[in-house]
């Protein structure tokens, strides 16, 4: 079945800069039986898990997130980039290839002892999800799954990330 996902997805060279090849996953949000087979796979790598909070980075794993987050009777919270959420935020800074980057999530967003699931698209060098993960502990949250759609095995972004329980749907070499 993950096949039929690799198959969708498109690779843009030199987007949105150059040497970086995008994953567009757009074609796979186009086709409602791909679209339903990714929330699936994805929610899927939790099975079993007791899950109070589903987390979406900013931007893309807010697609996937919230429909996981309904399957667990989660609610979903957003991670998102600095200057985007209304109220008191929690932010952390973390460098990127080139520069750094900052994230924030409301400080009220998950609670001491939640249990998280956190989502993302795609999984390159792992800066991302691992600054995700130490802002969510904390605030005093226990992230017990960290699901992707896509990973970039040769990126090794995996070893950044604080967590034991980490899963991708599709690997690219
Ligand atoms: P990183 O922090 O390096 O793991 O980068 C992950 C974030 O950047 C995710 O939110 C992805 O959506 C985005 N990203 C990084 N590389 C790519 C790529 N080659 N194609 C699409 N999105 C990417």
């Amino acid at each position: 079945m993950p096949d039929k996902l690799r198959a969708a997805i498109r690779d843009v060279p030199n987007f949105p800069k150059e040497g970086i090849i995008f994953k567009d996953i757009t074609p796979v949000l186009g086709d409602p039986e791909l679209l339903q087979l990714s929330i699936d796979q994805m929610a899927a790598t939790a099975d079993g898990l007791e899950i109070d909070k589903v987390v979406g980075i900013d931007a893309r794993g807010f697609i996937f997130a919230p429909p996981i987050a309904l399957k667990y009777k989660a609610g979903f919270v957003p991670v998102r980039k600095k200057g985007k959420l209304p109220w008191n935020t929690k932010s952390i800074r973390y460098s990127l290839e080139y520069g750094e980057n900052e994230i924030e999530i409301h400080e009220d967003a998950v609670k001491p002892g939640d249990k998280v699931l956190l989502i993302d698209d795609l999984l390159a060098t792992g800066g991302t999800a691992a600054a995700a993960v130490k802002l969510l502990k904390q605030l005093g949250a226990e992230v017990v799954c960290v699901t992707f759609l896509i990973e970039l095995d040769f990126l090794n972004g995996r070893e950044a990330i604080d967590c034991e329980n980490i899963h991708s749907i599709l690997h690219y070499s």
